[in-house]
């Protein structure tokens, strides 16, 4: 059930300050295609514009509670407008912005007029510089030409050499590239990466299926996607030092992530243009359609810029795949491409229903990139190259047909999830990497870190593996990377940073390699994740010698510690991870990781000796429990459980247990009365450990939807993977009621059957709605069904009328909050 669904308002703002130009590049989208528009416009915006726009711009971000809001000033060339006119704008704009939000103004530019008089005037108003390029000489004089025919190159590079200035670096947002495919893809990237920008965006020349740019669209012809080849694999052979932001779309949408750029994915839409006349239109590319094609009739001096959100053609670009033609739903690589620019869709006659004109280019070189993220990319591995047929036909992690059906009907063997499993390591090194690439730099320890791990993946890959499979290596990665974009690149807390070198130092001991290197102290301890802390006092960092397996020496201003294999226990200072062990079952407890706390619940400081055995004898209880009476979810938890984490309690009889998606093997819970519950706590929660590695791998669901539904089981409304996670989650916990209502007698048995009635309404309820969603993919439609043959001959299984009646009461209730929460 549906209740809502939202307008989305803009972030960014392209105000046209300058209608013409002084280069006259043969590619321009604003001159050189369909719409002729800019040929009635006035030259300059008027000061008046630009007023009503910074007004509207505030209004809109007031009405819609924006905390920033980026503007870009564009032309034709805005630097035609004139250094006094674009101080004028650039304070206007301030004035009438800030008060509301925070503005991140910029300016794009073809750079051959920049000189130091407006670099200063842009350090002066904040305004970030990006410049047009289209790589070296040659492939730049291919296009970037004055009306005369001579050649702009020298002056664009003599306005980034500027830029590249240690006075106006802060305001060098980068370069952006049109490609040109028979131009050399090689000597573009470098000749760009070697002006070092902040950023790099490669641009696909625009066309739609009318009039396809040259090369594209064309059976069989993938000439773009080749061209764009040889620059990822140069980018990567160059340590992807710049960031190039179709490579980074692509791999953060793989891994589950937004795309950095409206030319791929399915972010919706959140830009906007204003024209020098204050006309409001749509994005710019969308100039190549048809004359008159980006407007929308509106204009700021009448409207307010929400009034152009509602406009069909803005709205089309915020549907995510229901936005899309029906080949692009089906399509593997959707998530990553989203159908492409919308503009590039367009056909006469059935619009913009299409894949994009690129679909074969843009299918290739996502795969391309995707396939350069398989474990051989990442690290080790031995899969690449190859297709890969799986279901979702993702090309580095494979689940067969069978392992697939095994998940969806809520279960899944060893095999299964040691495939979760390899997906998981898959992702934690290409997280491992990003931190690498993005956050490293300026960190010493970081950058010892890595090297160590480097040497060791090769050594000793077994004990680099033991340690990256630990669940808070990913939480850690995903805080490093967080703070890293909230603020400046590479500005994440250096102790943060450092845990990389205490990755390293863990895996270093397990691998007994004789190593040296400075950990950071955190809280007083110096950690090696997977194995436990030491105590090491009010310092920034320690130095840990590895001295042969499981023996090490730490060195802090503080002191000075050994611990051996036979020492760990005896040593106040050192507090190693316990493990529980039962039968083959060995799982850790997990209470000294400092990036443990990620479950929601707070979790519990280190645990004493009597509270450790407790632990220990309720989990041979339930280990127990599991293995007799729940053989079909037992093999699966065996092979992927890896950390229970204690959570404090502080209502005692409370049942309170936790999974996080980036914490793949743990489970964690407050410890309950008895070994059943720990035993119904680890099913459940186990439940959501797989399906977030399935949904890490596997598009199952249009991740742009907005809407809320009904989980009958909570009061207040969900989203779409709320829902999935809350019903994948509950066939676990109807299973286990179904068959403890069995194994239990007198009103125990009442209680187990009236729980097992009332899930088993409620689970089947939630499949029904997210089948009926629209909104999974066809492998979520897959799971979905699935999971309904399983829980539907459990609605046949007879129970006692009492139990029946008790569940609908219930249900009811819950119904019933629902609905007034829905103010019905
Ligand atoms: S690759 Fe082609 S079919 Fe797939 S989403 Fe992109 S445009 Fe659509």
């Amino acid at each position: 059930m549906a209740v809502s669904e939202d307008v989305l308002p803009f972030r960014q703002f392209v105000l046209k300050v300058h209608s013409r130009c002084d280069l006259a590049c043969d590619h321009c989208y604003v001159y050189e295609h369909a719409d002729q528009s800019w040929a009635g416009r006035p030259m300059v915006i008027s000061p008046e514009a630009v007023d009503k726009a910074g007004e509207r711009i505030a209004e809109h971000a007031r009405d819609n509670g924006l905390s920033g809001v980026r503007v870009i000033l564009h032309g034709g060339e805005p630097l035609l407008a004139g250094l006094p006119r674009l101080a004028g704008i650039a304070r206007s704009l301030r004035r009438a912005i800030e008060p509301c939000c925070d503005l991140d103004l910029r300016i794009h530019t073809n750079g051959v007029r920049l000189d130091a008089e407006l670099c200063e005037l842009f350090l002066a108003e904040r305004v970030k510089v990006g410049i047009s390029l289209d790589g070296d000489r040659a492939a730049n004089d291919l296009h970037r030409r004055y009306a005369h025919g001579g050649s702009s190159y020298e002056q664009v590079l003599r306005a980034v050499g500027l830029l590249r200035q240690p006075r106006y670096r802060a305001i060098y947002a980068g370069l952006l590239a049109t490609i040109d495919v028979r131009s050399d893809p090689a000597a573009v990237y470098r000749a760009l990466a070697a002006l070092d920008p902040p950023n790099l965006d490669f641009l696909l020349p625009h066309g739609t299926w009318d009039c396809p740019p040259p090369g594209a669209g064309l059976p069989g012809s993938t000439r773009y996607a080749d061209w764009l080849g040889v620059v990822f694999d140069e980018w990567t052979a160059d340590s992807r030092r710049v960031p190039v932001r179709i490579f980074e779309s692509i791999i953060e949408t793989t891994l589950g992530g937004a795309s950095l750029t409206e030319s791929l994915g399915l972010e919706p839409s959140d830009v906007v243009v204003i024209e020098a006349d204050g006309s409001i239109e749509q994005a710019d590319s969308i100039k190549v359609v048809y004359d008159g094609a980006p407007a929308t009739g509106l204009d700021i001096f009448r409207h307010p810029l929400s009034a152009a959100a509602a406009h069909p053609g803005i709205r089309a670009r915020q549907r995510g795949i229901a936005g899309l033609s029906a080949t692009c739903r089906q399509c593997p690589v959707v998530t990553s491409c989203g159908g492409g620019l919308y503009a590039h869709r367009y056909r006469t006659g059935s619009g913009f229903d299409n894949p994009s004109v690129y679909c074969a280019d843009l299918e290739k070189i996502i795969t391309h990139v995707r396939a350069r993220l398989r474990p051989d990319a990442a690290g080790r591995g031995s899969q690449a190259g190859e297709p890969d047929q799986s279901p979702a036909r993702r090309p580095w992690n494979a689940l067969a047909e069978a392992q697939l059906d095994e998940l969806a009907a809520g279960f899944g063997g060893t095999e299964a999830i040691s495939r979760l499993s390899a997906a998981q390591r898959t992702l934690r090194r290409a997280l491992l990497r990003l931190v690498h690439e993005r956050v490293r730099p300026g960190s010493e320890l970081a950058a010892a870190g890595w090297d160590l791990l480097g040497q060791l993946d090769h050594a000793a890959p077994g004990a680099v593996d033991e340690v990256l499979a630990h669940p808070y290596i990913r939480t850690w990665a995903e805080r490093c990377l967080r703070a890293a974009s909230a603020a400046a690149a590479n500005s994440a807390p250096q102790a943060e940073v450092g845990h990389l070198a205490s990755i390293a130092a863990a895996a270093a001991v397990r691998a007994g390699a004789s190593a040296e290197i400075e950990v950071p102290v955190i809280d007083g301890y110096a950690h090696l994740p997977t194995l436990g802390r030491l105590r090491a006092g009010d310092v920034a960092s320690a130095t840990l010698a590895v001295a042969g397996a499981g023996a090490f020496e730490v060195r802090a201003a503080s002191g000075k510690w050994h611990v051996g294999p036979g020492t760990a226990e005896q040593d106040p200072d050192w507090e190693p991870v316990r493990e529980l062990r039962a039968g083959d079952w060995v799982v850790r407890l997990e209470d000294t990781d400092p990036y443990r706390d990620c479950h929601q619940w707070p979790v519990t400081p280190r645990l004493t000796a009597a509270e450790a055995a407790t632990w220990q004898a309720q989990f041979e209880q339930a280990v127990g429990l599991i293995e007799r009476s729940y053989p079909q979810y037992a093999p699966g938890i065996a092979a992927g459980l890896s950390v229970l984490l204690p959570l404090a309690n502080d209502e005692p009889g409370r049942e309170i247990s936790a999974a996080a998606r980036a914490a793949f093997g743990a489970v964690a819970a407050a410890l309950p009365p008895a070994g059943a519950d720990l035993a119904l706590l680890i099913i459940h929660e186990f439940q959501h450990v797989k399906l977030g590695a399935l949904i890490d791998m596997f598009d199952l669901y249009d991740r742009a939807e907005r809407r809320l539904f009904f989980a009958p089981w909570r009061a207040d409304p969900r989203p779409l993977v709320g829902l999935l996670q809350g019903t994948y989650a509950h066939i676990g916990v109807t299973d286990y009621w179904r068959l403890r209502r069995h194994q239990v007698a007198g009103p125990e048995a009442g209680d187990a059957a009236q729980l097992f009635t009332r899930w088993r309404m409620m689970t089947a309820e939630a499949i029904g709605t997210l089948a009926e969603s629209g909104a999974l993919t066809p492998l979520g439609t897959r799971l979905v069904q699935g999971m309904r043959a399983t829980v539907q001959p459990w609605l046949d299984e007879p129970v006692p009328a009492s139990a029946e009646e008790a569940a609908h009461r219930w249900a009811a209730e819950r119904r019933e909050t629902w609905e007034r929460h829905q103010g019905r």
